[in-house]
């Protein structure tokens, strides 16, 4: 099996998209993500996996906390920025909940605290143990086969 065809597959699998977002040093961070889950109830964990060339990684490692953005389908400019699909500096102005910044009009937003961490090939799995949320009511920003998608029905 080739790279083409390992990619493919995990496309396969629909998922939301998340904007994860940290701050450090009074500076915001942001960066689109989709490989989230849930974890565990008791505690409340869940998991992100940052890759190893992302700027997000030695940002969480150093402030250890994240917030996870779940997007609604109206924010998909916001995936494609955070994602670095669009190039442009925008003056994006971020909510606060707990000490994280947030992203403003999400379906959920999720505040934790790193509680462990993992190298794992070429990505680092962070599982974070949630100290706040915050849910709204919305339609989720889908992502399959490499591209966004509604939600019909
Ligand atoms: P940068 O390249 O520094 O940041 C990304 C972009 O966000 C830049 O354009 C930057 O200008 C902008 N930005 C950051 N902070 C701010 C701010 N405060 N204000 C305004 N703009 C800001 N990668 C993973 O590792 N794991 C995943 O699960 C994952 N899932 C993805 C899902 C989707 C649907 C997509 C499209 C991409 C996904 N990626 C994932 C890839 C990842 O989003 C990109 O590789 C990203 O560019 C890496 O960002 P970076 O941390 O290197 O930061």
């Amino acid at each position: 099996m080739d790279d083409r065809t390992f990619r493919n597959a995990m496309g396969k699998f629909a998922t939301g998209v998340t904007v994860i977002t940290t701050e450090l040093d009074g500076e915001v961070y942001g960066m689109t993500a989709n490989a989230f889950m849930s974890v565990s109830l008791n505690p409340r964990l869940v998991l992100i996996s940052i890759g190893e060339r992302a700027k997000m990684l030695n940002k969480i490692k150093e402030s250890g906390k994240f917030a996870v953005n779940i997007l609604t389908e109206n924010q998909e400019e916001l995936s494609m920025l955070f994602a670095g699909q669009i190039q442009e500096k925008r003056n994006i102005k971020f909510e606060r909940l707990e000490d994280l910044p947030v992203i403003k009009d999400s379906l959920v937003n999720i505040c934790c605290k790193v509680y462990n961490q993992y190298v794992e090939g070429d990505h680092t799995l962070f599982i974070g143990e949630v100290t706040n949320l915050v849910l709204r009511d919305g339609t989720p920003l889908a992502f399959y086969e490499g591209k966004y998608r509604e939600i019909v029905g």
